[in-house]
C-alpha cells in the first residue's frame, strides 16, 4: 500500500461543495466533488448524537488551533478519493460551515458559522489538515481499515462487518434497517434494543435469518442485489411476536426473538388468553425475572426456572423446620413427610436443618404462595425428586 502525506489541504478546500444528506444521516461529498466522504463501508454520521457534543468539540479544537488528528483518504482514481478515516471529523466541519449547527461563544451565545466574526471564519477555513492519501488494492485497504479505530468511538462489530463485506447487499440492508427515518423503527424498538445508526436493527435481522452466523451469511450474499430473504424472515419474526403478545412490555426489548420464533412459531396461541397470563405474572410479586415471562408462557407455563420465582426466606424455613421437627419427634417419625411415609431406614430419621430444603405445598405455578403456611421442609433427596414445580 502506497501512502503520501499531504499537509496543505485546508478546511475550505475540503468543505468545497459539501453536501449533507439529512435523510440518510451522511456527509456525502467534498473537495469540489472529488471526495466521497461516506463510502459504503463507512458508518453513518454519529457525532451529532448526544446533543452534538462531539461535533462541537471538533470546531472548538480548530478554533483553538489544536490538531484534530490524522485523516486518511483512499485514492480510487486520479482526482477521486474516499475518506477511510476522518469521516466524522470532516462531516462535523462541513456541517458547521454550512450552518447545520451552532457553537457557543465566550458569552455563552449560540453562534452559527456565517454569523461569526470574519477572523474566526477565516481561521476555520484556513486550517490545514494532516491527510494521508493511500493507494492499494481493495483487500489491502479493507484489511487495514479493519484494524484501525476511529478516534473516540471504535467501530462496533456490525460496522466492521459492513466494512469487510461492503457491496450491494450491505447498501440495501442499510437503506432498510439503518435508516432512522424508516417509519417501522418505532415498532421494531419494542422488541430490539439499540439504534438504527449503530446498525443494531440490521445486525438483529442478519442474526435471525442466519441463526447467529452473521459473517458467514454476509459473505455468501455479499453481491446479491436484494435483501428479500433477510426482510421476509425479519418481518415474520416481528409479526409473530406482535400477534402472540398483544401487550408491549419493556422487558420484551432485546429478548432472543429469533430463537423463540424458531422454537414456538408452529404452536397455536390465543392472544387474549396469553395477555391475561402476561398481566397476571406481571402482577405477581414472586416473579423476580420478568424477562422470562414470555418464554415461560410460550413453553406452556411449566418451566418456572425462567421466572426466578422468589424462594422462602431463612426465617420462614427455620420456623417451619422447628415445628415440623417437634411434631415428628412426638410421633417417632421422620421430620421429612415423604421419608415418614416410606418403609426404609429413613422413615424415622430426623434430618438436620442443613439437610433439608423448602418446598411449596401447593405449587407456585398453581397459585401457591411463598409464605410459611404454604412451606414444607423436605429432605434434599425428596425435594429434588419432586423436580421443578
Ligand atoms: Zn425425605
Amino acid at each position: 500500500m502506497k501512502t503520501i502525506l499531504k499537509i496543505n489541504i485546508t478546511v475550505k478546500e475540503i468543505c468545497e461543495g459539501f453536501v449533507y444528506n439529512e435523510l440518510e444521516g451522511k456527509g456525502l461529498f467534498g473537495l469540489s466533488g472529488k471526495l466521497t466522504i461516506q463510502p459504503e463501508y463507512q458508518r453513518n454520521y454519529i457525532y451529532a448524537s448526544d446533543g452534538g457534543k462531539r461535533e462541537i468539540a471538533v470546531i472548538e479544537s480548530v478554533l483553538k488551533g489544536y490538531p484534530i488528528g490524522l485523516i486518511y483518504f483512499n485514492k480510487v482514481d486520479e482526482e477521486k478519493f474516499e475518506v477511510l478515516d476522518g469521516q466524522q471529523r470532516i462531516t462535523s466541519l462541513g456541517r458547521f460551515v454550512t450552518d447545520k449547527f451552532a457553537i457557543k461563544d465566550e458569552n455563552g451565545l449560540e453562534q452559527y458559522f456565517t454569523g461569526m466574526a470574519l477572523d474566526k471564519q477565516r481561521k476555520i477555513l484556513g486550517t490545514k489538515l494532516l491527510i494521508y492519501e493511500c493507494e492499494g488494492t481493495e483487500s489491502e485497504i479493507k484489511e487495514w481499515f479493519k484494524t484501525i479505530n476511529i478516534v473516540g468511538i471504535p467501530l462496533n462489530n456490525q460496522e466492521l462487518l459492513n466494512a469487510v463485506y461492503s457491496g450491494p447487499f450491505v447498501t440495501l440492508g442499510k437503506a432498510e434497517f439503518s435508516n432512522s427515518q424508516n417509519a417501522n423503527i418505532q415498532k421494531w424498538s419494542a422488541y430490539i434494543k439499540g439504534s438504527a445508526n449503530r446498525q443494531h436493527f440490521w445486525e438483529r435481522a442478519l442474526d435471525w435469518v442466519s441463526k447467529g452466523n452473521i459473517g458467514d451469511y454476509m459473505s455468501r450474499h455479499r453481491y446479491d442485489n436484494n435483501i428479500t430473504e433477510v426482510k421476509t424472515y425479519f418481518n415474520s419474526v416481528i409479526d409473530w411476536v406482535s400477534s402472540v403478545f398483544i401487550d408491549v412490555e419493556n422487558e420484551m426489548r432485546g429478548l432472543e426473538w429469533g430463537r423463540l420464533y424458531e422454537t414456538y412459531h408452529k404452536e397455536a396461541y390465543d392472544p387474549a388468553k396469553v395477555s391475561v397470563k402476561v398481566q397476571k405474572l406481571y402482577g405477581d410479586p414472586y416473579v423476580k425475572n420478568r424477562k422470562g415471562i414470555f418464554e415461560y408462557i410460550l413453553g406452556g407455563s411449566t418451566d418456572t426456572k425462567l421466572l426466578n420465582v422468589r424462594v422462602f426466606d431463612e426465617a420462614t424455613k427455620k420456623s417451619v423446620y422447628a415445628s415440623q421437627t417437634k411434631a415428628a419427634k412426638a410421633k417417632g417419625k421422620s421430620n421429612c413427610p415423604d421419608c415418614a411415609m416410606g418403609h426404609d431406614a429413613n422413615k424415622s430419621k430426623i434430618w438436620g436443618f442443613n439437610e433439608m430444603e423448602a418446598d411449596h405445598v401447593s405449587a407456585w405455578s398453581k397459585g401457591g404462595e411463598t409464605t410459611a403456611k404454604n412451606c414444607e421442609m423436605l429432605c434434599i433427596r425428596h425435594n429434588r425428586a419432586k423436580g421443578n414445580r
